[in-house]
């Protein structure tokens, strides 16, 4: 019989379990924000709820969390009328520019900014709508051509022509490094990202200093927060696996 905790991944996690699994999930945060001298409270869990449907969404909003992630706009787009909560919702995958209107109505942050075009188009957007977006920059660390993200030396560039957009507050990196089943694996990656974050701030790139770091996943965010995480994106640690 496998032990129930959340290291494992179930199948698709029932509503009357979820409160349990996030109770669990905020032990870990807790644990490895000690082992890095940090207060859990720097730390945000967002939880991601692609695939999750509503009813699920709503024992997890019942269990305290108000921090939730999606990474398709359409799919969001349904969910978030349906929950109908105050919840901030951050858009954790990739946007292409046709959906940064729908984007900028819908999310409160965007992780997945990874362009100047897009942050052009969504700094125009938020200006007409007269507020401010918080946005973190996506940095793609290992240059797989898969991924979506900034490259790593060009990030530099990237964020000196994101100083100018008004429209948007840049609040610090993203980054979804590659899998490996050993976490410890995956440390470097965020290790790196959190250079990144220090590189910017001392070329005071932005005003005020980045201090996000988004990064760290189900498997692997208790090293992701030993390294400096601000906000861990989790689902299946909460959530079970998710139907393909
Ligand atoms: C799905 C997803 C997550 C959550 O992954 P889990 O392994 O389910 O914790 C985090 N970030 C992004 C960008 C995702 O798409």
């Amino acid at each position: 019989m496998s032990r129930r905790d959340a290291f494992d991944i179930l199948p698709e996690v029932r509503a009357e379990e979820i409160a349990e699994r996030i109770a669990l999930v905020r032990e870990r945060i807790r644990r490895a924000a000690e082992r890095a001298g940090r207060s859990s409270e720097e730390i945000t869990l967002v939880a991601v709820t692609k695939g999750v449907e509503a009813e699920r969404i709503r024992a997890a909003i019942a269990a305290g969390l108000t921090h939730f992630g999606e990474n398709r706009v359409q799919e969001a787009e349904r969910k978030i009328a349906e929950i109908n909560a105050p919840i901030t919702w951050h858009l954790v995958g990739h946007l292409q520019s046709n959906k940064a209107r729908k984007a900028a109505v819908l999310f409160h942050v965007i992780h997945s900014l990874d362009s100047v075009r897009l942050a052009q188009r969504l700094d125009r957007i938020a200006g007409e709508q007269g507020r401010t977006i918080p946005v973190l920059l996506q940095v793609d660390l290992a240059g797989e051509p898969t991924k979506f993200g900034i490259p790593v030396d060009q990030l530099l560039d990237v964020a000196r022509a994101c100083r100018p957009f008004r429209h948007l507050a840049v609040r610090g990196l993203m980054a979804i490094p590659p899998y490996f089943e050993d976490p410890e694996r995956v440390r470097p990656y965020f290790r790196r990202l959190a250079e990144c974050l220090r590189e910017l701030n001392a070329r005071e790139i932005f005003e005020p200093p980045l201090k996000d770091l988004s990064m760290g996943m189900s498997h692997d965010f208790d090293v992701a927060i030993e390294e400096g995480a601000t906000l861990v994106r989790i689902g299946r640690a909460i959530f079970g696996e998710r139907q393909p």
